[in-house]
């Protein structure tokens, strides 16, 4: 469970990237949030595995405080899958290595185990049968899949997706959202920043939209897609759907 509690940031002296924004994702809950370029989505999402600070507020993942000086950020991060749009995986690394070099590192996993894993959830994402290649040798959407496997091997608690999508070529995205879809429907507790409004209305529970730094609709998806309130979000959904 995620819980953002009027957290205000700035970048400098003077620019307030974020003000006062709250919301509360509960576990087995999807939520999307979208906005406008610049409105700070992204520094919201990585706010919450603790990737950026954030000068007021608070916000906790499963009750454990992100702000709070003596959190062990290894260990919350250890449970807070994140994907962001450019996979970043490591390229020197075949797609199963990628996939167990932090279950050893960080989870003290054994090979084997960490192995079985692995192949599991390559299995999963549709990618079994390449496990022995290295990353510059699959296509983006593929690549993409790989890196929420690599989230997943560390048996997450919560995912935190920053728009995984929107650097892909436009056949592949399906691909990918069928992914996070399945992911959804088994019960995962997701933070979604996407454009996406197909994958909003099929799995989110809530949609935020921000807009400025501001969370300005935090609506469940129906009120959400059936008349969203305020001016701004109305235009921007008019220029994604
Ligand atoms: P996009 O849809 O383009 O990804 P976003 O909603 O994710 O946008 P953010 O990346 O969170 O927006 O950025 C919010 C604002 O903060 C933007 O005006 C951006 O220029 C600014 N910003 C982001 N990162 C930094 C930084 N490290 N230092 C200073 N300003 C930053
Ligand atoms: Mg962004």
């Amino acid at each position: 469970m995620i819980e953002i509690n009027d957290v205000s940031k700035w970048y400098g002296p003077s620019f307030q990237v974020l003000k006062s924004c709250s919301t509360r994702i509960d576990r087995g809950q999807v939520v999307v949030v979208c906005g406008p370029s610049g409105s700070g989505k992204s520094t919201l999402v990585k706010c919450v595995n603790a990737l950026e600070p954030f000068e007021q507020g608070s916000i906790s993942v499963d009750g454990t405080k992100v702000e709070a000086r003596d959190t062990n950020l290894p260990k919350l991060r250890s449970h807070v899958g994140m994907v962001f749009q450019h996979f970043e995986l490591f390229p020197h690394l075949k797609v199963v290595d990628n996939l167990c070099l932090a279950q050893q590192k960080v989870l003290g996993r054994d090979r084997k185990e960490a192995e079985s894993r692995a192949l599991a959830l390559l299995q999963r994402v549709g990618l079994a049968d390449h496990a022995d290649k290295f990353p510059a040798q699959l296509s983006g959407g593929q690549q993409q899949r790989v890196a929420i496997a690599r989230s997943l091997a560390m048996n997450p608690t919560v995912m935190l997706f920053d728009e995984p999508t929107s650097a892909l070529d436009p056949e592949m995205v399906g691909e990918v959202l069928d992914v996070m879809v399945d992911l959804a429907q088994e019960g995962m507790t997701m933070m979604v920043v996407t454009h996406e409004m197909g994958f909003a209305r099929k799995v989110a529970d809530r949609v935020v939209f921000m807009d400025r730094g501001e969370i300005i609709e935090d609506a469940d998806k129906e009120v959400f897609f059936s008349g969203a309130q305020s001016e701004r979000a109305r235009s921007f959904l008019s220029k994604v759907l």
